[in-house]
């Protein structure tokens, strides 16, 4: 068994892209910071979960890499109290394969997942990806498009090609929820929650109707849907485009 590594490197440099890793194997917070640093990002790290949030607050890095299982606090609860305050990408890493574990990962808001064992150069990549997709989110953050979708987030309309679509509010607000973290994975009651305001344990299933109602109108076939995705035992997710 190796030893929990005790506390953070929290040095930081607001100049580079900044990693946080927040993993309790040394020997792999080593090998995944000098791959990261060899691509140019700026790494902290730290090996307990409740020391890794509390890094997070002080350094508020670009991205985290969380480990599931940590000494401190639970990958899950970090990835929750995280999640609270912003949508700093997080990518989780884990060694538990069941499928469940994953997909309730990703529900907390993760915006990627990474299983162990992973090649330390399979990591870099999927770092660049989830910050091109946070970031060109932020850019074109009053227009959202995916394919030939535009969302504007200013004047509450959505147009299909060019062509002007009518939406209810909770429609606009569910696209909207969606679209802007293609990919993520959002429950029902997260989903009843930015589409109302307020989410009410057992109506989880009225979001459904929404759903159906908003693929008919965005989708050019509803029965076999291009943008919004059933996750299946979860609830949706906007395809990444
Ligand atoms: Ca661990």
């Amino acid at each position: 068994m190796k030893e929990a590594r005790k506390g953070c490197e929290s040095y930081y440099n607001q100049n580079m892209t900044t990693v946080l890793i927040i993993e309790d194997e040394s020997e792999l917070v080593k090998v995944l910071r000098s791959y990261l640093e060899q691509g140019g990002f700026h790494v902290l790290s730290c090996g307990r979960g409740d020391e890794g949030l509390a890094l997070w607050e002080k350094a508020r890095p670009d991205l985290v890499l969380l480990d599931l299982n940590l000494p401190g606090m639970d990958g899950l609860d970090v990835a929750r109290a995280i999640r609270r305050q912003s949508d700093t990408p997080i990518i989780m890493v884990t060694a538990r394969v069941e499928e469940i574990d994953r997909l309730i990962g990703l529900e907390l808001g993760a915006d990627d997942y990474i299983t162990k064992p992973f090649s330390p150069r399979e990591v870099v990549a999927r770092v660049r990806a989830v910050l091109r997709r946070a970031q060109s989110v932020q850019v074109v953050a009053h227009v959202l498009r995916a394919a030939d979708l535009e969302i504007d987030l200013d004047a509450y309309t959505v147009r299909r090609g060019g062509t002007l679509i009518d939406l209810t509010p909770t429609e606009f607000n569910l696209l909207k929820t969606l679209a802007a973290h293609p990919g993520r994975v959002f429950s029902r009651m997260q989903l009843l929650e930015a589409a109302q305001g307020v989410a009410y344990e057992g109506y989880e299933r009225t979001i459904d109707a929404h759903i159906k109602n908003l693929r008919s109108k965005i989708e050019e076939d509803p029965r076999h849907p291009s943008y919004i995705e059933t996750v299946f035992g979860v609830g949706y997710r906007f395809a990444k485009t």
